[in-house]
């Protein structure tokens, strides 16, 4: 038989074992490592803890008699338990961490990352030359979507515009509770699923590990037919009102138009390139309109290829950036996924929704969640950290540039030309919160002061010196000088209950 070959907890899908591929030989016995010292270092959501878990065992089930399956205390452990000192093999993993790992490990030969579109030498070609400062997600994009022929007609972009932000992005429906769309798919839990809460359960009881957040029932697919069936029933039924509604929020809605295949991409169940080619399937045969294809198609081969390449090109030091030297730790309210810690209404929801599924869609994490730490002054480090563990979707390579580049702006501007935040004004146009809330998104200052708005306004007066020389923020930092009340405000925010 052939060289054994590891598989990751992320590597689950057939891509991973293709030999088309360069994976491993057809004959090559497999091994996957269930690491319980991974669960011990921080406090997980349950529910991404028994997803993981739940996928792992999935698969080791489907592979049957070819793999190999250890539960250990350490990757270390469990690869000496198995086959001692005898070669491996292993697809790129998906973080420096785990990189470094098998790189320091003689016999673990690695292969070259799957579950992605565009590979590392490819990126580097395009990254060559354009110097760190130019690597601009949309340049990217539009790169890619040439590179691969994905939406196009012949060299133009199809439709003729390479970006439809336009047409999107737009508030909820008015009046409206819910988009009225057919819900997400919905998979139906296995014995597997019982093993994996009972194990829970008994960890959690002998203190071997404490997790954070609602377990259940499982809410994201565990294995590829389930999430085939995801992908399936998110194009057919809910990719035509993708695009227009990406950024809108409803109290009644959670899932919205979202397709929730972040978790399934992620365990590396489904691959990047057969959403991508589904979605622009469903536009070429008239099902959906140009706008939601080209809008789910740029965050898949857009967004996730890119943060991807950024999280290797800026290196393992990129998560301890701090350009804004915020340093307040997180209050226990929100690191425990606790509503009752605030009285904004937005908050209270979207935290509670984190705690009950492990997931809230994008405009939430970016706008809410994030945008709150970034006001608050907390240290970026320490939300990068909160978001790993209370997603059921979070890795390392994907947490660290959406984290500390796009939300908190602790790169000072590498990945994006602003910081993303702001006021209750946008909150209250993006989604139905503000109306029966007991803050006002249009007071800074007092009893009905939005904590938004005055964070906002906070941060601006903060960081004014950095800000006033960032073309697309002068505007926002000029602002601050027909406030009469700053100094009210300011006082105020040091004083906030909610810390
Ligand atoms: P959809 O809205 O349906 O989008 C389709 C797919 O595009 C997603 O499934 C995802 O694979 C991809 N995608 C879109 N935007 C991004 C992005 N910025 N980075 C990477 N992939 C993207 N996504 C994660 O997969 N894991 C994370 O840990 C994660 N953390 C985030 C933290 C913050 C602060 C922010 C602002 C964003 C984060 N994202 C993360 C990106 C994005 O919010 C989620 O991918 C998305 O909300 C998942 O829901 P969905 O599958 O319904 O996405
Ligand atoms: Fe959130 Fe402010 Fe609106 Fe209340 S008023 S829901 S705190 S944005």
């Amino acid at each position: 038989p052939g060289t054994v070959h590891w598989l990751f907890g992320d590597q689950l899908g057939p891509h991973f074992i293709d030999p088309a591929r360069g994976g491993p030989r057809r004959d090559a016995p497999l091994l996957m490592i269930e690491a319980r010292s991974v669960l011990r270092r921080r406090r997980f959501h349950r529910a991404k803890a028994h997803l993981i878990l739940s996928a792992m065992r999935h698969r080791a089930a489907e592979l049957g008699d070819r793999v190999r399956y250890v539960k250990a205390d350490t990757y270390r452990e469990g690869l000496r338990e198995a086959v001692g000192d005898a070669p491996v093999t292993v697809h790129h993993p998906t973080s420096h961490a785990a990189l470094a790992l098998v790189r320091s490990l003689p016999s673990v030969r690695v292969l070259p990352a799957r579950g992605f579109l565009v590979t590392h030498d490819e990126f580097g070609r395009w990254a060559d030359g354009r110097g760190t400062k130019h690597l601009r997600q949309e340049d990217f994009y539009r790169w890619v979507r040439q590179s691969h022929d994905l939406l196009m007609e012949g060299d133009r972009p199809a439709g003729g515009r390479w970006n439809l932000d336009h047409d999107n992005r737009q508030p909820p429906p008015r009046g409206a509770t819910d988009l009225g769309v057919p819900a997400p798919y919905h998979p139906r839990e296995s014995e597997i699923d019982d093993e994996v809460r009972a194990d829970l359960d008994r960890w959690s009881r002998d203190g071997d590990v404490e997790f954070v957040g609602e377990d259940g029932p499982r809410g994201f697919p565990a294995t590829r037919r389930e999430a085939l069936a995801a992908l399936h029933r998110f194009v057919e039924h809910r990719l035509a009102t993708f695009g227009a509604y990406e950024d809108a929020v409803l109290t009644e809605d959670a899932t919205m138009s979202h397709s929730l295949l972040s978790s399934s991409l992620n365990l590396g169940l489904l691959d990047p390139a057969e959403c991508a080619e589904r979605a622009e399937a469903a536009w070429r045969s008239g099902d959906v309109p140009l706008n939601s294809a080209e809008g789910f198609v740029r965050q898949i081969t857009g967004w996730r290829e890119y943060v991807w390449h950024v999280y290797w090109h800026f290196g393992t030091r990129y998560r301890e950036s701090n350009a804004l030297g915020h340093h307040e730790p997180l209050p226990d309210w929100f690191t425990d996924l606790s509503p009752e810690g605030t009285d904004a209404n937005c908050l209270r929801h979207v935290l509670r929704q984190v705690g009950e599924t492990g997931w809230t869609h994008h405009i939430p994490r970016l706008m809410i969640l994030g945008s709150l730490a970034l006001q608050r002054g907390w240290e970026p480090g320490a939300v990068t950290d909160w978001f790993h563990r209370s997603f059921v979707d979070g890795y390392d390579w994907v947490m660290v540039p959406n984290v500390v580049g796009m939300s908190q702006y602790a790169d000072g501007g590498r990945m994006t030309t602003k910081p993303y935040t702001s006021g209750g004004a946008y909150i209250n146009r993006m989604s139905d919160f503000c109306g029966s809330c007991r803050y006002k998104p249009t007071v800074r200052v007092g009893e009905d002061a939005c904590p938004f708005t005055a964070g906002y306004w906070n941060l601006l007066h903060r960081h004014r010196t950095r800000f006033e020389h960032n073309p697309r923020m002068t505007q926002a930092v000029r602002g601050l000088d027909r406030l009469t009340d700053l100094e009210e405000l300011l006082e105020q925010e040091r004083d906030r209950r909610d810390r």
